[in-house]
């Protein structure tokens, strides 16, 4: 075991704690990564109020990247040096879901409590999101990580990890946009301006951005928003009807945790066109709709976790566009932090006017 420094998460809904934890050696098929960036994502921020249940202590944090520095038998090819991003979608690799080409829903259970992280004084500490990036190393699977360039700045590309890939995976792989579709995006968040630049990307014809206040709707169309409608209208679909030239939007892209979103998104739907839900509500919370409407006009709602992406697929071709302009990840980038200056970062960022907040290492 190794002694490092992480924000631990000792009661929910309290400000983490910076202390010394140790960490495991990888095991087979895993490996060692040394963090020079992790960025908060509102998913770590979830957890810590509580808000999803989970262990304590716990160590969140798992939009990451840094350089291998250890590795276990077995990892594919990956070596001490390589620069990588880390994930949370620990796969197995040969489940079912695995098999057909689905590994963020992977079906086998993996055992964050007993994983590589305990305490100061040996007892559990949970590795939450099979991550626990909120520490100056991770041990994680090697199905986690994908190479990066080493030319690339590790905090812009810690933020392919979650946000970029759930946004972009969302209007790519989920809503599966043809070019000539029109979109809209409910929340101008981390998620929703991904979600827009893939959008964008896909060849959407308009796309509404749909977010509480004038600024956040201007940096969206910042990221490739045609139109925005603010979310506080009475019936806020009627002006996305109107910038959609009457009709309802092919896709809706729900990138926010409010209730009301989702209970109002099929509203936007134009005929056959699908609600694909991305952000994640507290658990417990429940949604309204009217099947009728839904099954009279072909319409659909459904579920895409992490962007249904296939992260040794998506990530490369998503370096590729950034490095050529295409994919916008500077602009992302709302602050950048210490570890020591952690509960900052999250208040920062609970504000709800941030991008996204990133964290970076001082490897000394
Ligand atoms: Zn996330
Ligand atoms: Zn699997």
């Amino acid at each position: 075991m190794q002694t490092i420094k992480a924000a631990v998460c000792r009661a929910f809904n309290e400000p983490l704690v910076i202390e010394d934890i140790q960490i495991a050696p990888p095991g087979t098929g895993e490996v060692e990564v040394t963090l020079d960036a992790v960025a908060i994502c509102h998913s770590d921020i979830t957890y810590a109020s509580g808000a999803w249940g989970g262990h304590l202590p716990a160590v969140y944090g798992h939009e990451a990247a840094g350089v291998i520095t250890a590795t276990g038998d077995s990892v594919g090819g990956f070596q001490v040096g390589d620069a990588v991003v880390v994930t949370l979608i620990r796969a197995c690799g040969s489940c079912p879901s695995c098999a057909g080409g689905q590994p963020t829903i992977c079906e086998t259970p993996y055992d964050s409590v007993n994983g590589p992280l305990r305490t100061a004084d040996g007892g559990p500490l949970d590795q939450a999101m099979a991550c626990g990036a909120f520490a100056e190393k991770v041990v994680v699977s090697h199905r986690q990580i994908v190479k990066i360039p080493e030319s690339m700045p590790k905090d812009v590309a810690s933020l392919l990890s979650c946000g970029v890939i759930t946004g972009v995976g969302a209007a790519v792989n989920a809503a599966k946009l043809r070019p000539g579709q029109d979109v809209v995006v409910i929340g101008a968040g981390g998620v929703g301006l991904n979600a827009i630049q893939g959008a964008r990307l896909a060849g959407a014809r308009r796309i509404v951005a749909v977010d509480m206040t004038e600024e956040k709707l201007e940096i969206a169309k910042e990221f490739g928003a045609t139109h925005g409608v603010l979310a506080h209208l009475k019936q806020p679909w009627k002006a996305a009807f109107k910038a959609l030239g009457g009709r309802g939007a092919d896709a809706v892209l729900i990138t926010v945790g409010a209730i009301p979103a989702y209970d109002q998104a099929p509203r936007y739907l134009g005929r056959g066109g699908k609600a694909i839900m991305i952000g994640m509500p507290h658990s417990g919370d429940m949604s309204t709709y009217e099947p009728v409407v839904l099954a009279a006009l072909g319409q659909g709602v459904v579920g895409s976790k992490m962007g249904d992406v296939v992260i040794q697929r998506d990530i490369p071709w998503m370096i590729d566009l950034y490095e050529q302009g295409r994919l916008k990840l500077d602009e992302l980038i709302s602050g950048r932090w210490s570890l020591d200056q952690i509960n900052e970062a999250i208040e920062d960022t609970k504000t709800g006017s941030a991008k996204r907040n990133v964290i970076l290492f001082d490897r000394g």
